[in-house]
């Protein structure tokens, strides 16, 4: 098959090791720079160029979209799916799990267990907002934050109200959150391809630090999942529409919750702590699945 990888840089661990297990299984994979595609849009011949070239018999598309390009990245994927190009995630579904409350709205539909959650626009009644989600302490987080940055613990009532305030006044988009305290600053990642988790890891934040992000000092390790762990990921990432997906779970007393659903889920963490050869498990997922027109919503959305 010849499968092009949309990453802005070849040298990522994730990137790179796609390539890897691309060539290992015979296939002809490009690293292509999402960002320098170009295209025409034309009813009968959607065309798709690239540093002065046209970009045709692919069989596959592996969309590595960072969320500072999601705009951009997922129109180039909708054209490959309008060139009738298999995209592992389609477009429409990255889309969607780029929208935080779209998400959770999605995921609470379909009965998926997840942390009580408020949302508001006016700076009206941030007490009742507060209430609404249990009261201190809890979670507030910027809806646009990643790596953990701009996700606060306001433990006392008072503190949430100035917090929920201040983020306000930079009119920066919010959402509050019950805080699962039994979680112990761990969270689960799990990697889920097709209908399977192929691979999971514990996340465990630094001493005093409810935050697990590896980027904020946790540290990961494998973990066993329970089955209802196991099946909410799957669901999840199904509900989304995502053929592969990172679901963040947390280990709450009325069972897991899940916090975020990620469509471009680094490999790095994952295959190093779980050593598992995931890039080599989402090559074979593709193997199978790829045909032409393949695609399932056509980029309606
Ligand atoms: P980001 O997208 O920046 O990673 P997250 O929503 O994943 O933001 O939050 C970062 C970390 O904070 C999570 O991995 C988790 O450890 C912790 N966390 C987030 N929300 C909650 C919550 N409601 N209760 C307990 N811990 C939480
Ligand atoms: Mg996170």
């Amino acid at each position: 098959m010849k499968i092009g990888i949309l990453s802005r840089n070849k040298d990522l661990y994730s990137t790179k090791r796609l390539v890897e297990a691309g060539h290992e299984r015979g296939h002809e994979v490009r690293v292509i720079d999402t960002l320098r595609c170009y295209m025409t849009i034309a009813s009968q011949r959607p065309t798709i160029h690239y540093k002065g070239e046209e970009l045709t018999g692919y069989d596959a598309i592996i969309p590595r979209i960072g969320a500072s390009v999601t705009f951009y990245g997922t129109a180039v994927v909708r054209q490959f799916e309008m060139m009738g190009v298999y995209s592992l995630n389609e477009s429409v579904a990255i889309s969607r799990s780029r929208d935080k409350l779209r998400s959770l709205q999605l995921l609470a539909r379909k009965g998926i267990g997840l942390p009580v959650t408020g949302f508001a626009h006016s700076t009206m009644y941030t007490q009742d907002l507060i209430n609404q989600v249990g009261g201190a302490p809890l979670v507030v987080k910027l809806l646009e934050g990643t790596q953990g940055i701009g996700v606060v613990l306001a433990e006392t009532q008072n503190a949430a109200e100035s917090i929920i305030e201040a983020f306000r006044g930079l009119k920066v988009q919010i959402l509050v959150q019950e805080f699962i305290k039994e979680a112990g600053g761990a969270d689960l990642r799990c990697l889920v391809v097709g209908d399977k988790v192929i691979a999971a890891m514990k996340r465990q934040g630094a001493e005093g630090e409810f935050r697990s992000n590896l980027h904020r000092g946790g540290k990961s390790s494998i973990v066993k999942l329970t089955p209802e762990e196991r099946s909410t990921a799957v669901r999840s990432a199904k509900i989304m529409g995502l053929s592969i997906a990172g679901v963040d779970i947390l280990r709450s007393n009325h069972g897991p919750v899940v916090m975020e659903v990620n469509s471009s889920p680094g490999l790095e963490g994952i295959e190093k702590s779980t050593n598992k050869d995931v890039a080599g498990g989402i090559i074979e997922y593709i193997e199978k699945q790829a045909r032409v027109g393949r695609t399932r919503t056509r980029s309606k959305g």
